[in-house]
């Protein structure tokens, strides 16, 4: 395959986060402090190297930014402060623009305005069609029963109608990910046993986040976990158990509990992780895009809002409990909606997808003939 040179990628680069990549003289400092580093995914100098020389399609094909957790230990052992910590992330924003088809993220990553501008809209629509069905259905003085202004049943409808479409989009983009980093390659030749035996990595980087628990420093990998296993939790809840969860106002603890338990975590992780972007405490946390703050803020305005929620309707206040679900909405559904397929949340998926194609890739390797593994491109650090 002939190899496509962009010269403007650096300039590409800067748009999503990357720091001064021309600085790197190609040492190999930050190879060698990576704890997730080694063959054959060796890295971040070589990314580096494909972003200095424009090696676009190398790039797109690559799993490398994925299996970076961004501890900043790289960016911290530079001594050209290149910060490829930081590029690593801008490759994996500039990546997620890359597998989604429909250009959303492409221009949401490159311009935080119309990032912004989509979110409120949505949000808008979302507060205007949730107002105008309350009205026609039921009664704004009813939170519960048939008279309900938003029951839980419908609710529910639209609940899995929003998933379903979410799930279509992000694994057509999913899809996309794996032929560039596995399928377009004829030289890889990947056995079917493979993709079913390694198929557990899914769900166990997924929900344990392990490899970022090889990080030296622990407590950023236990806060992504802690609000990671949260948002899992309410997920859970509010697909499987929304009437539940909607029930009251009397308090339902054996469901509650666990919608209090997950709110403690994401209000907790949230604060603290914006809480470090603000202080700027460590290498990681020392540049933010844009994206960066979005996530949070709307994480915690989705939560802030839920608490409200919850305490108005367990207070017996109908009416303001109503009109605190339809904000609530207005901005869960753009959260869900735009930040899961084409903002930092489609990471959950991306991650492990990434973590699952590289071990079959690694086999697939194995299998090459000899003559035809490149041995620089795969064992230069
Ligand atoms: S440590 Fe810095 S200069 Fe050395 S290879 Fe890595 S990015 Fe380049
Ligand atoms: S930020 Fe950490 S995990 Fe990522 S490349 Fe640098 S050293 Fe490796």
């Amino acid at each position: 395959m002939a190899l496509r040179i962009n010269p403007k990628l650096i300039d590409e680069l800067e748009v999503y986060g990357a720091e001064d990549v021309s600085k790197c003289y190609h040492c190999g400092n930050c190879s060698a402090v990576c704890v997730h580093s080694s063959d054959p995914y060796v890295f971040p100098r070589r990314s580096m190297r494909n972003l200095q020389m424009g090696l676009e399609d190398k790039l797109k094909g690559g799993l490398e930014p994925w299996l970076c957790y961004y501890c900043g230990e790289c960016s911290e052992q530079c001594p050209r402060e290149a910060e490829p910590g930081e590029t690593m992330m801008s490759l994996r924003r500039w990546l997620t623009s890359r597998y989604d088809w429909t250009g959303i993220s492409r221009l949401f990553y490159r311009s935080w305005r119309w990032e912004v501008g989509a979110i409120l809209l949505v949000g808008f629509l979302t507060a205007l069609g949730f107002l105008l069905f309350g009205f026609s259905q039921g009664s704004i003085t009813h939170y519960n029963g048939s008279n309900a202004f938003l029951p839980s049943s419908k609710i529910h409808v639209f609940d899995w109608t929003l998933a379903m479409l979410l799930l279509a989009v992000l694994l057509s983009n999913a899809a996309r990910m794996w032929w560039y980093t596995v399928g377009r390659d004829r030289s890889v030749k990947v056995p079917m046993k493979s993709y079913i035996t390694k198929a557990y990595l899914l769900p166990a980087h997924f929900i344990t986040q392990m490899r970022y628990a090889k990080c030296a420093r622990k407590t950023p990998w236990l806060t992504h976990l802690v609000l990671m296993l949260s948002y899992l939790t309410m997920l859970v809840l509010i697909m499987f158990f929304l009437s539940k969860m909607a029930s009251g106002p009397k308090i339902d603890w054996y469901v509650h509990i666990f919608g209090y338990l997950a709110t403690v975590g994401l209000v907790v992780g949230s604060v603290l992780f914006l809480r470090n972007r603000l202080r700027k405490s460590s290498a990681q946390y020392t540049h933010s895009h844009e994206s960066d703050w979005l996530f949070l803020v709307l994480l915690l305005v989705v939560t802030l809002t839920g608490i409200s929620q919850s305490i108005l309707h367990h207070s017996g206040v109908d009416v303001a409990a109503n009109i605190m679900y339809v904000v609530h909405l207005s901005v869960v559904v753009p959260m869900l909606a735009l930040e899961v397929p084409f903002g930092k949340w489609s990471h959950l998926a991306y991650r492990p997808l990434a973590m699952y194609f590289a071990d079959v890739r690694a086999e697939g390797l194995t299998r090459r003939e000899p003559a035809s593994v490149p041995s620089e491109g795969l064992r230069a650090a």
